[in-house]
């Protein structure tokens, strides 16, 4: 995306100074707290990742896209400085997970891009000043989510959204109606200026949904992370809580029969950001904070080595 930056800049020119100051929530659509799911330590995930799990992960590249560097990548941090890497466009790709498993069916992480964005983008829920603000006219859809459901054998048993920016719920208007979705706390309530035009969008992504639920974790001080679920009761899926980018940032721990697979989100949107320890730019409702987060989540990943880490937007 152009940058939540820039399309504020973009807005600020038509919309009054009051407006600004407020803001209002990326969706107005109705949040509860998840009835799925119970917090747990998150030390006690640790035990499970060298036991083989359920779960059936398969990562799907819904598009390939491009994004100004700055917004994924610290440009002023020294690594990045004595790199040269400037601001140029980023090549990144929007991604959906499926997980399946084998009592609670089929759910995803993330949402792809919905089947409208290449066959009619004037129709998709997502459109308007926000997709000319994120040039979503550069997105290369390879596989809508809609078209990805409609071959699936089994239907779609919900949704596990690792945060609820519009590149991340470009997807949703394929969710079928009545599909419960699950998020970090905080997400849908959280005010800023650039929602005035995300909002709408969201909302329409979200229609016929049941209200939001939210994980409820239990917060952690001294944890490996904020807080941890365990989704299905059975230690196979866990929602680690890491926020910065947004209130709710969450992650996605998924024990494979080949091993477990953390799915981070954008708490790295790159892989340069990743291996060279460089947290993410200007993207972030609260910088400190996703930084530290980055550094809780590299942390973990480098102690368990056996861990295989798939990022927001970069393979
Ligand atoms: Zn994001």
């Amino acid at each position: 995306m152009r940058t939540r930056s820039s399309i504020a800049r973009s807005l600020a020119a038509v919309l009054g100074g009051a407006l600004a100051l407020t803001g209002c929530a990326v969706t107005s659509h109705q949040v509860q707290p998840s009835a799925l799911g119970a917090a747990r330590p998150s030390a006690e995930l640790l035990p499970l990742l060298n036991e083989p799990g359920p779960v059936e992960l398969e990562t799907v590249v819904s598009c390939d896209w491009s994004v100004g560097r700055e917004g994924l990548i610290n440009l002023d941090h020294p690594t990045a400085k004595s790199a040269g890497l400037d601001d140029g466009a980023e090549p990144v790709q929007i991604f959906f997970h499926a997980l399946r498993h084998p009592e609670k069916g089929l759910f995803i992480v993330d949402t792809g891009v919905e089947t409208a964005m290449r066959d009619a983008p004037g129709k998709a829920a997502m459109r308007g000043i926000i997709a000319s603000a994120m040039d979503m006219e550069k997105m290369k859809v390879h596989a809508p989510l809609g078209e990805w459901l409609a071959k699936q054998p089994q239907p779609l048993s919900g949704v596990f959204l690792t945060h609820l920016h519009p590149d991340h719920i470009t997807g949703m208007a394929d969710v079928p109606a009545g599909t419960p979705v699950y998020t970090g706390p905080g997400e849908a309530k959280d005010r800023a200026f650039v929602n005035l035009v995300v909002q709408g969008n969201s909302d329409r992504a979200l229609a016929g949904k049941p209200p939001l639920s939210e994980w409820t974790y239990a917060r952690e001080d001294a944890g490996l992370f904020d807080g941890a679920v365990d989704i299905f009761g059975d230690g196979s899926v866990w929602a680690l809580w890491l926020p910065g980018h947004t209130p709710g940032t969450t992650a996605y721990l998924v024990r494979t029969p080949r091993g477990p697979v953390l799915l981070a989100g954008d708490i790295s949107h790159t892989r340069w950001g990743w291996e060279h320890d460089v947290e993410p730019g200007s993207f972030n409702n609260d910088g400190d904070r996703a930084t530290v987060s980055f550094k809780k989540l590299r942390a973990f990943a480098q102690a368990h080595p056996e861990v295989e880490v798939r990022l927001g937007h970069q393979h």
